[in-house]
């Protein structure tokens, strides 16, 4: 049934909790073809169609953190522990940054040990120093996604070059959070870590899982609020997607054609309340439909992560079953995504870093 009153709502343009809870709920075709184009509308008219590539590269799977639905939680013993060399990082940066992809993101589980963040700081200033080019004089630039670390440590990698930080919350549902963790996983701890980040100058990036066991609509309208309030520059989410390997895999998953619909939804909604933010189509989305990151871009997202994990340890980088592109090169990566971005019409913003225009509001930078 068509829900009474969505032009209403959509032209509002400031949404009340309810009205984000209505938007999220969507399931009408012709209801859903509104909200994704009045998404869609938004961020052309204040982004504009170019998409910007964040060429990812999964460094080390080892981690210290045994989230409950996650693939490579440290209590997991059926995966291969694997860590990139510096010169296999490097060398996967440097490639991107000669394709003209403009940034990369670095991820990895999460540790917290000195020899760990030596490594990383040598990694990030090695990249920079090594990318600055003509086509990108300041270099590549860099996203790291290591998790919660001390403000220091973040201070080190930001010093050392890395402008963004990506850190998620998960869900901002303290109940949920600590149903989703163990008990001294705590989600005051990743709210004290984005504030240091934001404190200390990165562009910050989070986002949630979407289709968690007991996760409501109102949950996720929440998360969006907090988003936006907590001022946001970047944001990923994804679908939630069991992994056999995992305590959460006998709670089992919801209808997976919902969930999917609901991710796009979080992502318009999202574009909505959130205008200038970047949104990435991520990679869980493709997981579950071959066109996911597509669609995702329909919704409203204008980032993208091509994935330059060498191919023989992609494998053993399993956050949840069914991860897309397992099996295929860097290169293959690049041309089957070209094509899929200018399919559904828009283009993409090569040699550019791409920044958050929220953040330049937000820290009055280049206004
Ligand atoms: N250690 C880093 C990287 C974590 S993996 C950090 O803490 O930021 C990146 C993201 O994968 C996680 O934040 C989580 O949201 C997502 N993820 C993990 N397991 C997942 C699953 N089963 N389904 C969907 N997304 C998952």
């Amino acid at each position: 049934m068509v829900l009474k009153g969505l032009k209403r709502i959509l032209d509002k343009g400031v949404f009340t909790r309810n009205e984000m809870v209505s938007l999220l709920g969507l399931t009408d075709p012709k209801d859903l073809e509104r909200l994704r184009s009045r998404a869609e509308t938004t961020l052309l008219e204040g982004l504009g169609k170019q998409v910007y590539y964040r060429g990812l590269v999964e460094f080390s799977n080892r981690c210290v953190l045994d989230c409950y639905y996650c693939g490579i939680r440290r209590s997991n013993d059926k995966v291969e522990r694997f860590s990139l060399s510096k010169e296999e990082i490097v060398e996967a940066a440097l490639w991107c940054a000669r394709e003209g992809y403009g940034s990369a993101v670095l991820q990895s589980g999460q540790r917290q040990d000195p020899a760990f963040i030596d490594f990383v700081e040598d990694v990030v200033h090695t990249i920079k120093t090594e990318s600055a080019s003509e086509n990108l004089p300041q270099g590549l630039g860099i996203t790291l996604c290591v998790g919660e670390q001390a403000p220091e440590v973040y201070q080190r990698f930001f010093e050392a070059g890395a402008h963004r930080y990506l850190l998620r919350i998960e869900t901002t549902h303290p109940e949920l959070y600590a149903q989703i963790h163990p008990a001294e996983q705590r989600l005051q701890t990743r709210l004290d870590c984005l504030q240091s980040l934001q404190d200390i100058g990165y562009q910050v990036g989070t986002g949630v899982m979407i289709g968690l066991p007991g996760q409501t609509l109102e949950m996720l309208a929440d998360d969006i609020v907090f988003f936006h309030d907590f001022s946001i520059d970047m944001i990923g989410m994804g679908p939630y997607i069991t992994h056999d390997d995992t305590p959460m895999a006998e709670c089992g998953s919801a209808d997976q054609a919902a969930v999917f619909q609901l991710a796009l939804n979080m992502i318009a909604v999202t574009r909505l309340v959130c205008p200038n933010v970047n949104i990435a189509a991520t990679t869980a989305l493709q997981a579950i439909k071959p066109d996911g990151r597509e669609q995702g871009l329909t919704y409203g997202a204008n980032v993208t992560m091509p994935n330059l994990t060498p191919t023989e340890v992609r494998a053993s980088y399993q956050l949840y079953e069914g991860k897309p592109c397992v099996n295929e090169g860097r290169g293959e990566c690049r041309n089957c995504l070209l094509s899929r971005i200018e399919s559904v019409g828009r283009e993409v913003g090569f040699d550019r870093w791409g920044d958050s225009t929220h953040f330049a509001i937000r820290t009055g930078a280049g206004l």
